[in-house]
């Protein structure tokens, strides 16, 4: 059956009324000028709305013209609309643009997409944005939200976004093509999210094949989190943050929307990343890279500065390898744990117990002082709940009897695994091998947690696996915190 897709935008357009209108909507209706619509455009790109919304406003106070835009230096500019993503090229762009209307353009933002895609910093996405959206001439733009969700829907089977864009201007009724990236984005934000959209409570749901989609199913809540003064914390092991940069971390980190996420195995010193990965809006990074390059290596993203920054637990045998990275708030410290794998035969198991032992030292010293949250991949599935196979896998590494052993030792010394306050069910596993289609079959284990010391065991609202979201052979675990 075709996808009924009058009744279904029918029913969005009525469904998105009630939600936030895109900012770059937003400004073509306050302003109905090309200008500040070309410019909203250009910093709306890989940023969220109300960062967005705010830079635009900084910049239009001191350019609300060409004029006053192309007195300004590229430096004041980066100042200005500071932290929207890429922020250091934009101001780039931003800075030639007055330039390049004044010689090609006589100082007039074209209407129409190709010349468009002459200016600094407009590709075909901004340019069919700008003429849909500040001159209502027909253009279809297509942005990660339309794409996608017009594969979801079958409408389009496209792997780009411009190859979207083509198939929509051969199929897309007309009468569509001004409002479906508004309508779409907007959709996309609120319920058809990237990550885990909410299908549970989507209005089209009954229309929607699902092509490829995952849907939200977060298990391991317990009840209902008092929202009031929540946190709420992720940790994952991304096996390899610049490969998972790739498959959309960023967009997953926004969509994620976490005070900390912890982040193991990044495989990457700091000189080695993007300056995207530096520099996401609305988080302050803080790395501890292992000396070797391309292993082990811990992140830890935060919203709000932590007091202070603890690298490792200042023992040499252990901090080269950068496993620990502490941040101190004034009620509670967070540390982000990198456990060592054990290893093919057991080689690395004294080792390994040598590590667990010195960190442990380490968080109960620090949970003398105030509540500790100790979060990572521990490399070791605690009890025969936590694994497919437990029989098969008694003397490998990650379920050998010193391992579980020393999980044992670890909770009598008062930590506490936040996952089992909730949930007692088996099959729930935040690891799988990439191999025999593990993942689809669900034959995993359980090796990530969210500890926390007993005292602050009242402090937690929920702790759940956060099982459909892609991206490495781990997914994210998440801890709500008050
Ligand atoms: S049912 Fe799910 S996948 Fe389909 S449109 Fe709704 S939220 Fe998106």
């Amino acid at each position: 059956m075709d996808f009924p897709l009058s009744e279904v935008l029918q029913i969005l357009s009525t469904e998105v009324a009630g939600y936030a209108v895109p900012i770059v909507d937003l400004i073509a209706v306050q302003t109905k000028d090309p200008y500040k619509v070309l410019v909203a455009t250009i910093l709306s790109a890989r940023t969220k709305d109300e960062t967005t919304a705010k830079a635009a406003a900084r910049l239009f106070k001191e350019a609300p013209d060409l004029v006053g835009l192309a007195a300004l230096s590229e430096e004041h500019l980066a100042r200005l609309i500071f932290p929207v993503g890429f922020y250091k090229n934009k101001a780039g762009f931003l800075a030639r643009l007055p330039g390049v209307l004044a010689s090609e353009f006589d100082n007039r933002i074209p209407d129409a997409v190709e010349p468009l895609t002459r200016l600094p910093g407009v590709g075909r996405k901004t340019a069919n944005l700008v003429v849909a959206v500040a001159f209502k001439k027909p253009a279809i733009c297509v942005d990660t939200h339309v794409h996608r969700i017009m594969n979801i829907w079958g409408y389009v089977a496209t792997k780009t976004p411009l190859e979207t864009e083509m198939a929509l201007r051969e199929k897309l009724p007309p009468q569509y093509w001004l409002t479906i990236n508004s309508t779409l984005v907007a959709f996309g934000q609120g319920t058809c999210r990237p990550v885990a959209p909410h299908c549970d409570r989507c209005v089209i749901a009954k229309h929607c094949p699902q092509i490829g989609v995952r849907p939200r199913k977060v298990v391991g809540t317990g009840k209902k989190p008092n929202t009031d003064s929540m946190r709420k914390f992720v940790s994952w092991n991304v096996n390899g943050l610049r490969a998972l940069e790739k498959k959309g971390f960023v967009e997953i980190l926004a969509d994620l929307n976490a005070d900390l996420v912890a982040l193991q195995e990044i495989k990457a010193m700091p000189d080695q990343l993007s300056e995207t990965l530096k520099n996401i809006p609305g988080y302050i990074p803080y790395w501890f890279s292992a000396q070797k390059k391309g292993y082990a290596g811990v992140a830890t993203y935060s919203k709000e500065q932590p007091l202070s920054v603890i690298y490792g637990i200042d023992h040499k045998d252990h901090d080269y390898e950068g496993r620990v990275l502490t941040l101190e708030f004034a009620d509670f410290f967070f540390i982000n744990a990198y456990f060592p794998n054990a290893q093919h035969g057991l080689l690395r198991m004294d080792y390994k117990l040598r590590f667990n032992n010195d960190l442990l030292a380490f968080a109960k010293t620090l949970a003398t002082k105030k509540s500790v949250v100790i979060c990572g991949d521990f490399n070791v599935a605690h009890k025969e709940i936590d694994l497919t196979n437990p029989k098969q896998n008694e003397k490998n590494p990650g379920y050998a009897p010193e391992e579980r052993a020393w999980m044992d030792h670890f909770v009598e010394a008062g930590f506490v695994d936040t996952f089992r306050m909730f949930n007692q069910e088996p099959d729930q596993y935040t690891w799988w091998s990439y191999r025999f289609n593990a993942r689809t079959r669900n034959i995993g284990w359980r090796i990530d947690y969210f500890c926390v010391d007993q005292k602050s065991k009242k402090r937690v609202t929920e702790a759940a696996i956060l099982g459909d979201i892609l991206g490495s052979d781990h997914c994210p675990i998440l801890l709500g915190f008050r």
